[in-house]
């Protein structure tokens, strides 16, 4: 058999338990386990003896190679194994069951691949492991295509089964596995990356949308407030005038109750007077008219009740219009989790409460210089400064500074020349 003209067609992988094969593969099912995508757990700390086989397309063997491969604790094969039995040229010199092997003792390689090799403690051992894995790989166990030759030729034997057998099958699903694994793995790192930076977008958005958000309600109950103000001055005007009619017309019945009391008591006096004059016809006529001037007052009595009842409900509208006014409005936000928050220059954003907020609406600087603990002059003064820290001399630029109760009205107001010269 020349070595030399025949071409390898196939690469197999037997792994050994004393001298006993425990493993056969595919040398790409091989490249797997060295990649340590698969794990062999019968194989954890133990370092394994190995036959590889290169093949000619009649799956005869060519040469076979020894080799050790250590596998840790995981049952992964050693990182660090380094051979390339692809590529490594049997010994002449060295033969088992009638074909060249590369084996441990006289390997005439590289060093460091020594280590890496084993070699049968007896000739007999050696015939052993190695004829048991020739008798598999006859069997075709791993499935390889045979090519057809001459009917001259010997009967090569068919795969056993068309489809892999059970250990390749099983070395495919734990590849297949460990795959889809990485995959998996990829796939939710790149989406924790993604929702990460999701997140600090959106955060941004929300925070933008909050303050424009803010503003928005802060600007529609700036509004709200100046129309119950404004409806609550109406109301308290119109009631205000509506109770000072009542008022003038109470007033007004009172003195004509009071004239219509002189007439009955003069009339009475007449009639009292007539009577001791015994006219009898005028004590008539005066008799009626004192009866006439009884309904009359009777009848004022009436209206001045009917004014008394209005004047009442005058008042308590009044009291309502107040009560709906902008403070009601006020009383009925203090109940609510509205927080309004504000931004100013120097005091940054803040949060009102409600109690307060009627009083930052009407001076919201003054707030923002209370708040900054200065007078509203002197934030006013600050904050020219802020928006436009230039110098009052030159108009040069002058160093702005960010906090108003750290601001120097007299000499902040300077570019450093000009200050240097106060
Ligand atoms: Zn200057």
């Amino acid at each position: 058999m020349d070595v030399m003209q025949k071409f390898v067609a196939y690469e197999a992988v037997y792994l050994l338990t004393n001298e006993t094969i425990t493993k056969e593969m595919r040398f790409s099912e091989f490249e797997a386990v060295l990649d340590r995508y698969i794990s062999v757990p019968e194989f954890i700390n133990k370092v394994v003896k190995g036959i590889y086989i290169a093949a000619d397309d009649q799956i005869s063997p060519m040469h076979a190679v020894l080799f050790a491969l250590p596998f840790d604790g995981k049952g992964l094969a050693d990182a660090r194994w380094h051979l390339n039995l692809s590529t490594m040229a049997p010994m002449l010199n060295a033969q088992l069951c009638g074909i060249p092997i590369v084996q441990r003792e006289g390997y005439q390689g590289e060093k460091k691949d020594v280590p890496l090799l084993w070699t049968p403690k007896t000739q007999v051992l050696g015939e052993k492991a190695l004829g048991s894995v020739l008798g598999r790989l006859k069997e075709n166990r791993l499935g390889f295509n045979i090519v057809r030759k001459s009917a001259t030729t010997e009967p090569v034997p068919e795969p056993i089964a068309a489809q892999p057998p059970e250990q390749w099958k099983e070395v495919e699903l734990q590849l297949r596995q460990k795959k889809d694994e990485l995959a998996k793995q990829i796939d939710e790192l790149n989406q924790a990356l993604e929702t990460e930076q999701g997140k600090n977008l959106s955060l941004e958005r929300h925070y933008q949308k909050f303050i424009q958000e803010k503003d928005e309600k802060l600007s529609l109950l700036n509004q709200k407030l100046k129309l119950a103000q404004q409806e609550g001055e109406a109301h308290a005007k119109l009631s205000a005038r509506s109770q000072a009619k009542l008022i003038e017309a109470e007033e007004a019945l009172e003195s004509l109750t009071e004239r219509y009391e002189a007439m009955i008591a003069a009339q009475s006096e007449k009639l009292q007077a007539l009577e001791a004059k015994n006219d009898a016809e005028l004590i008539h006529r005066l008799k009626q008219q004192n009866q006439r001037l009884a309904i009359d007052r009777e009848y004022l009595d009436g209206v001045k009740q009917k004014l008394e009842t209005q004047l009442e409900h005058t008042r308590e509208q009044l009291q309502q219009a107040v009560d709906q006014s902008a403070e009601g409005l006020l009383k009925q936000l203090q109940g609510s989790d509205v927080e309004m928050v504000v931004y100013h220059p120097g005091s940054g954003h803040t949060a009102i409460a409600p109690k307060r907020l009627m009083e930052y609406l009407d001076d919201p600087q003054a707030w923002a210089a209370e708040h900054c603990g200065v007078s509203k002059e002197h934030y006013l003064a600050w904050l020219e400064h802020f928006d436009r820290p230039v110098c009052k001399e030159c108009g040069k630029p002058a160093a702005r500074v960010n906090n108003p109760i750290d601001f120097d009205r007299d000499k902040d107001v300077y570019c450093m020349l000009h200050k240097q010269a106060l």
